[in-house]
């Protein structure tokens, strides 16, 4: 109903002009040169109406082609756009799956769409590293140090690659180069103080990571400590730095002990047990001089109260137990041996028991098993061989800072992940 009074008025609104012109059709005389044009006035505003439509038919004509090259680049990045998105989506999936020639081809798309790129340049080099193609992965790293913005990646790629080949003088100067750039760049800072390390400048390379911040790295300051420790550090300024080394943490308690502050010594303890679990810092703090069983019984009391916070742990009950034999307390040292199951039993262990049946008549002393387990030993984060002792370079990869307690909580594995997308 509304719609036909709608269609009715618009028709009212049209009609009613047309209508009132025809019954007062006027007249318009125009003088024009030498020429007089006479006609009525519906016809002057026809014509108008006509010349105003032809104006606007050109003007929007002219617009259309005045516009085109707009339009057609508008189009085109439109599409280059699409290619760019859907190569972006390829190169992921292809990380993901680790197929090389399809993040290749993908980086290689969009250097045709929009030219030399950081990231097309960076991918391509990545991809080259992970096919051991050193020569065309330092082709991009170069070319990366041509702008501005890559020179900084260019320089880190390059020392990447001069390190995965041994060139250690080459690997020196694109690190020193990197850090004039971005001189707390912490990849680079680690990476330049531990080939100083290398070449045995500890102090060099300890002063190198003076500005890192805790927070940061951990493995990075345990490395500084580790170089102080090198260069002849006292170690009490070396535990300032990290209380996660554990040749440090013994001296200092021998220090302490020493000293005769043997509060100190166990705070040390207590600080770092739950880390470390490394029972060569019991034996340290209960290892007296002149047989003392007083002082050996409150040793054995600030070793439990140091150690309590981990007893779930083997490696703190046979610290206890050892403690315990110290103080000649051969039911406590019996109860925490037998604490540890007995499939975890090492030669460790197995000689405590032995002593403890050489010490005491009265105790009975469970039947050995047959098997036993391997004693645990030190192992390189690298390459994982095991030795029987702690050393800065491990001997058979001569990696600096890799070898570990086996049975310490430390943070085993240091990459991250961004470093393990193509490798
Ligand atoms: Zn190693």
């Amino acid at each position: 109903m509304i719609k036909i009074f709608k269609t009715f008025f618009i028709i009212l609104f049209f009609i009613t002009p047309v209508v009132w012109l025809s019954n007062y059709p006027g007249e318009v005389k125009i003088l024009w040169r030498d020429y007089f044009i006479e006609t009525s006035f519906t016809l002057y505003i026809l014509i108008l109406v006509f010349f105003s439509f032809c104006l606007s038919f050109f003007y929007l004509l002219y617009k259309k082609i005045i516009g085109f090259p707009e339009n057609y680049k508008l189009r085109k990045n439109t599409q280059k756009l699409e290619i760019i998105g859907n190569s972006l989506n390829e190169i992921i999936k292809s990380i993901n799956s680790g197929d090389n020639k399809k993040i290749d081809l993908g980086a290689r798309i969009i250097k045709k769409q929009i030219g030399n790129n950081l990231f097309s340049t960076y991918v391509l080099s990545q991809s080259a590293i992970s096919n051991n193609d050193y020569l065309k992965a330092k082709k991009y790293m170069k070319m990366l140090l041509k702008e501005k913005e890559g020179k900084f990646i260019g320089l880190k790629g390059l020392s990447l690659i001069a390190l995965k080949e041994n060139s250690m003088k080459e690997a020196q100067y694109y690190l020193e180069e990197s850090l004039k750039i971005e001189p707390d760049n912490l990849w680079s800072l680690d990476k330049l103080s531990l080939l100083l390390a290398r070449s045995n400048e500890w102090e060099k390379a300890a002063k190198l990571l003076e500005s890192v911040k805790i927070k940061k790295n951990e493995k990075v300051i345990e490395n500084r400590a580790n170089f102080l420790m090198q260069a002849g550090a006292h170690p009490l300024e070396v535990w300032k730095v990290s209380k996660n080394i554990i040749p440090i943490v013994i001296k200092i308690i021998r220090y302490y002990i020493d000293e005769g502050k043997e509060r100190k010594a166990y705070e040390v303890l207590a600080q770092s047990w739950q880390k470390l679990q490394y029972v060569g810092m019991v034996k340290e703090f209960v290892c007296i001089k002149e047989p003392d069983i007083k002082v050996s019984l409150r040793r054995f009391k600030l070793v439990l109260k140091a150690l309590k916070p981990s007893l779930e742990s083997d490696e703190t009950k046979l610290g206890l137990a050892i403690a315990a034999f110290h103080a000649s307390l051969w039911g406590e040292t019996k109860k925490y041996l037998e604490n540890i199951k007995q499939e975890n039993w090492d030669s460790r262990i197995i000689e405590l028991w032995r002593k403890l049946e050489n010490n005491s008549d009265r105790l009975e002393i469970p039947r050995m098993p047959v098997n036993i387990k391997d004693t645990p030993q030190w192992v390189c984060k690298n390459c994982e061989k095991l030795t029987n002792s702690w050393s800065i370079k491990c001997e058979n990869c001569k990696e600096i800072g890799q070898v570990i307690w086996s049975k310490s909580d430390l943070e085993k594995i240091n990459q991250s992940h961004f470093e393990n997308l193509f490798n």
